[in-house]
């Protein structure tokens, strides 16, 4: 097209050349200065079979790489590649399931092959991938399989929390006595002790001179006691709070194991039934002509999947939330009537 020509040996090894480089998309024409695409025509017609085919190939590449909706499966030796439906564009709102808002979707490359988007690495949607990141993290850090036993454990430790700020050590016998009543002379169950609840000393001691029987002001006692419960709740309150963690990750995490775990047991679901179907068919094929169609069975059976999927990654975007935000809130109602329903597809 520029007038510029060579003789078909040079054109090509030089378009060879260019192929062999993995420059096939900009092959300008050989000639000094000249900035004139050659044409794919010209390419075709000049180099032999096999080059032309990379050259192909190289243009398929390119278009995919070139295009931001469309990314090559990462799973070795599957060679397909993927376009991004656009999510929220299908006004109909027939697939409630998307989520229009989602920054890492999960995609299929049609072989079963499920993958971030955003990532390529494992489908993890309703997670971002810094969240999934995170939540993996959490996962090594936690060591869950040595957390067992935490919630019995969060729950010693809440009881003596309890215990701490609701109940005092008799003096004598220095078992937790807790106070019913106003009054604050108290009596051991245990061992029959009378002491006051405020000083810890003893009943007797207590008289008019100390503020009237019922009332101790025993300031100094009353600081020292103070300081010391003081000291022991703090305590208990650190203890308390650090179980409480692991014991929220543990609500997440164990939550997040069985759907993994249900997700792995419908897999093969998936695969019995469609042998099944397949059964049926055939013989239904040869008794009567026509033979119903069961690929919604299939069809239900891989709805189940995705949900399942992404109840499970649903734990760790609620665990990373902000506690009692409103948005949490939302997200966990959502959260719960969709777990109802998928239960309930489940059983069927
Ligand atoms: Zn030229
Ligand atoms: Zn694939
Ligand atoms: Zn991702
Ligand atoms: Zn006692
Ligand atoms: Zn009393
Ligand atoms: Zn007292």
């Amino acid at each position: 097209p520029c007038g510029h020509d060579f003789c078909r040996g040079c054109w090509e090894s030089f378009l060879n050349l260019k192929i062999q480089e993995g420059e096939a998309h900009n092959i300008f024409c050989p000639a000094y200065d000249c900035f004139q695409l050659v044409p794919v025509d010209i390419i075709e017609s000049v180099v032999s079979k096999e080059m032309d085919k990379r050259y192909l190939q190289f243009d398929i590449k390119a278009f995919v790489e070139n295009n931001p909706a469309i990314k090559w499966c990462p799973t070795p030796g599957c060679e397909r590649a993927v376009r991004l439906t656009k999510q929220g564009s299908n006004t109909s709102g027939s697939d409630t399931l998307s989520f229009p808002l989602l920054r890492a979707p999960a995609v299929d490359c049609g072989k079963g092959h499920l993958f971030c988007w955003e990532c390529l690495g494992e489908a993890h949607e309703p997670c971002d991938c810094q969240t999934w990141k995170n939540w993996l993290q959490k996962i090594t850090e936690m060591k869950p399989e040595e957390l067992v036993g935490v919630s019995e454990a969060y729950e010693d430790a809440a009881n003596c929390l309890w215990l701490l700020t609701n109940s005092k050590p008799c003096a004598n016998c220095k078992s937790p006595i807790q106070k019913n009543e106003g009054c604050n002379h108290m009596q051991c169950a245990k061992c029959k002790y009378d002491f006051c609840w405020i000083c810890l000393e003893e009943w007797k001691k207590h008289s008019s001179s100390t503020g009237g029987y019922y009332r101790c002001t025993r300031y100094e006692v009353i600081q020292h006691v103070e300081e010391q419960s003081k000291e022991m709740t703090v305590e208990a309150e650190k203890k308390h709070k650090r179980f409480q963690e692991l014991d929220r990750f543990m609500h997440y995490y164990t939550r997040f194991k069985n759907h993994e775990h249900s997700y792995q047991l419908e897999q093969r679901l998936l695969k019995t039934a469609k042998e099944k179907m397949e059964q049926l068919s055939r013989a239904l094929k040869e008794t009567e002509g026509g033979c119903p169609d069961t690929t919604f069975i299939e069809d239900a059976v891989h709805v189940l999947l995705k949900t399942r999927r992404i109840l499970k990654c649903s734990y760790p975007y609620g665990f990373f939330l902000e506690p009692k935000s409103t948005k949490k809130e939302i997200f966990e109602l959502m959260q719960t009537d969709l777990e109802m329903v998928t239960e309930d597809l489940a059983q069927k």
